[in-house]
């Protein structure tokens, strides 16, 4: 018997790599090429650090306010703050619901092909989980996930397809689950996917998440949020008092005000991004690249002759990161990122090379 018994034993999830140089051009984390908004730069500027004497807001307040007033004139809800949790990313948020919600025997289901962190916070919180098998077009089948379950989290757009679904793919879901709770996962929703925040108000069993991360180009600054009823909102909140109270420090909640506060900025980058993501699509299918149609700020490519593995490295050779995993299903697949048009030149003409 050793003390070396008693310790976790886990699989952690990995992120894509974070080069110390600064000429790599990197995409293959999903970030945003561009910077925040300009004001957020601004706020951090006039930060006052004598405040950091006392403790944030407990449930960062402010920020709850300003995401249900912005979320209420895009989507003509009603939502109040008691509608919002935020987080330290929506990977916490993710991680407080599956703690909040998660509870029965029962497995818990999303798809085989999706975001890698899903089955780490079952096996890290003991949820059984089972992974219905997207189609061989990478299409989820709303009809896999109608039987008895513990819950249900399907990212839209997923990852790392790029896929997205339908809102009515979404009321079906919710409608054929009326005993469980099923999460939303909308971390590329402002790259051109239907939200089903506005669902929320009609399904108390809905729980939508969304992250700064991606379409605000603050994936540095870690903010996420969840939209639910006050119900679910509530659940989450005792679940983050019960591990750590303050997810969110000051600097964040007043940064993150600040990007919500500049609709104009988050809307012209996120359409330079679109543009450059159609622009890439239609040039790497020109190249024998199978792409399907993305509805986020990635592309998921598979090349009709050369190995996903050998551009990948050769891509690497160059300074140019994207990702590759060696998995079942997706092992011939990459993941590229959009980045800048300049950076997504490069990698044509990189690509060029192998072709
Ligand atoms: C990036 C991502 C997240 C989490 O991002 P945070 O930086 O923690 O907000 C969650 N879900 C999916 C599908 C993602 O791709």
């Amino acid at each position: 018997m050793s003390w070396r018994d008693n310790l976790i034993n886990i699989e952690p999830y990995t992120a894509g790599e974070q080069p110390k140089s600064d000429d790599i051009i990197k995409l293959n984390a999903n970030e945003n090429p561009y910077p925040p908004a300009p004001a957020v730069r601004e706020c951090i500027e006039r930060f006052k650090a004598d405040g950091l004497r006392l403790y944030p807001s407990m449930d960062a307040a402010p920020l709850r306010k300003a995401v249900a007033k912005r979320l209420n004139s895009l989507n003509g809800t009603a939502l109040t703050s008691g509608n919002i949790f935020i987080g330290n990313g929506s990977d916490d948020v993710l991680a407080t619901a599956f703690r909040a919600f998660f509870n029965s025997d029962k497995a818990i289901l999303f798809p085989d092909v999706t975001y890698s962190f899903y089955p780490v916070w079952c096996e890290l919180l003991k949820i059984p989980y089972k992974t219905p098998a997207v189609d061989d077009d990478f299409r989820i089948d709303v009809r896999d996930y109608f039987g008895e379950n513990g819950g249900v989290v399907i990212p839209n757009p997923n990852a790392p397809t790029s896929i997205g679904v339908g809102l009515d793919f979404v009321k079906e879901l919710v409608e054929h689950n009326p005993d469980s709770i099923v999460i939303i996962d909308e971390a590329y929703i402002d790259f051109g996917g239907e939200s089903a925040v506005a669902l929320t108000e009609k399904y108390e069993n809905l729980l939508v998440t969304q992250t700064f991360s991606k379409s605000r180009s603050m994936a540095g600054m870690r903010i996420g949020m969840a939209i639910g009823s006050p119900e679910l909102i509530r659940y989450m909140g005792a679940v983050k008092d019960s591990y750590n109270s303050y997810p969110l420090d000051k600097v964040q909640i007043e940064a993150g005000v600040a990007s919500i506060d500049d609709e104009e900025y988050f809307k012209s980058t996120n359409a330079k991004v679109i543009a450059t993501r159609e622009r890439v699509t239609k040039e790497l299918r020109a190249l024998g690249f199978d792409i399907p149609d993305s509805g986020t700020n990635f592309l998921f490519a598979e090349h009709n002759s050369l190995s996903a593995k050998e551009i990948f490295l050769h891509l690497r050779e160059k300074g140019i990161y994207i990702r590759y995993w060696d998995k079942p299903r997706i092992s011939n697949r990459l993941r590229i990122t959009i980045g800048t048009d300049e950076q997504m030149d490069r990698l044509l003409e990189a690509v060029k090379e192998l072709v």
